[in-house]
């Protein structure tokens, strides 16, 4: 729970907490494709979307175990050998594929004593019984499991502008059904989404709060060279927000969801040379924008929950 010396609750405290030292998230990247982009659902995927969200920096032809091993040597290196590790299975749609093959993926991470849990990050129409019904498995092997459903907006017109080829119900649906299970659920939203007010903002916070979702991670709108949303935006169909913007929104959204929702992730960044906009969005300038988003919540004198839209 949150801390009163925290102004929100997030996933380092969270993890510390429970286990007790520094838990690191590998993140790693495996073949996946996505419904959206081979034609299942639609072509072409989510308009901001370039190569599933992968980072630069990871391939997937790089054998999972070897991945796993890297991430493993390089966060000791850096923080010591005092810690433990999840597995982040992150980019495109990560329970879409066959039985066997979801299988021997996750299976992958039980092979290393350090690492306590799986973080699998999906589409929410991406979640049958069957898939959850595996990743619970992991749960009776000791793992602890997240899964994570992209939402983005809880509004049908702005989710159908960005081709998310899924609705509002879809998501409410995949929480429902992995909530009743031993699992923990993260939603991912993004703030600044085409033609979005403040209103639309909130309503995706709140629809989070009624859902009692475990885990959030709120994005700011980034445009990335060589997507649909970059050539909308180069038109000058819509702005994104200034880091100013941003803060005020994202200090909205915590200060609605409740005390016991992890923040997993403020903001959103990817390499400069692939960024159009907005600049805040890259690895050097995430600890402004984190700055930024404490500041207002300090001027404001508020904190995680103070406006929490359900009290239970
Ligand atoms: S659902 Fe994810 S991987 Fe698929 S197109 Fe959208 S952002 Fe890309």
């Amino acid at each position: 729970m949150l801390k009163e010396k925290f102004a929100y609750y997030s996933l380092r405290d969270y993890l510390k907490g429970k286990y007790g030292r520094r838990v690191q998230k590998i993140t790693v990247s495996l073949p996946f494709t996505c419904p959206n982009i081979d034609g299942t659902k639609a072509y072409g995927g989510c308009t901001y979307c370039f190569s599933g969200t992968r980072p630069a920096h990871l391939s997937p032809s790089v054998p999972l175990k070897t991945q796993i091993e890297e991430g493993i040597r390089r966060a000791k290196e850096r923080y010591g050998r005092n810690i433990l590790f999840f597995v982040y299975y992150q980019s495109y749609s990560n329970t879409y594929g066959e039985k066997d093959y979801l299988k021997s993926i996750y299976d992958t991470a039980l092979e290393f004593d350090e690492v306590v849990g799986i973080d699998v990050g999906t589409r929410p129409d991406c979640a049958p019984e069957w898939v959850l019904d595996l990743l619970e498995s992991y749960t009776e092997k000791g793992l602890e499991v997240w899964i994570e459903y992209g939402l983005q907006s809880a509004n049908f017109k702005t989710l159908r502008f960005i081709n998310r080829a899924h609705g509002v119900s879809d998501f409410v649906d995949a929480v429902l059904r992995t909530k009743r299970r031993n699992l923990k659920v993260c939603a991912h939203i993004i703030l600044g989404l085409p033609f979005e007010d403040k209103e639309d903002m909130l309503e995706t916070g709140k629809l989070l709060s009624a859902l009692s979702i475990d885990g959030v991670k709120i994005h700011p709108l980034h445009i990335i060279k060589g997507t649909k949303m970059a050539q909308q935006y180069l038109n000058g169909e819509f702005k994104v927000l200034t880091l100013e913007e941003y803060a005020e929104r994202a200090a909205d959204i915590i200060e609605i969801l409740p005390p016991n929702v992890v923040i997993h992730r403020l903001t959103g960044e990817v390499e400069e040379d692939r960024l159009i906009a907005p600049d805040y969005c890259t690895y050097k300038k995430k600890s402004e924008v984190i700055k930024a988003i404490n500041e207002v919540l300090e001027k404001r004198g508020s904190y995680q929950g103070c406006k929490s839209a359900f009290v239970r």
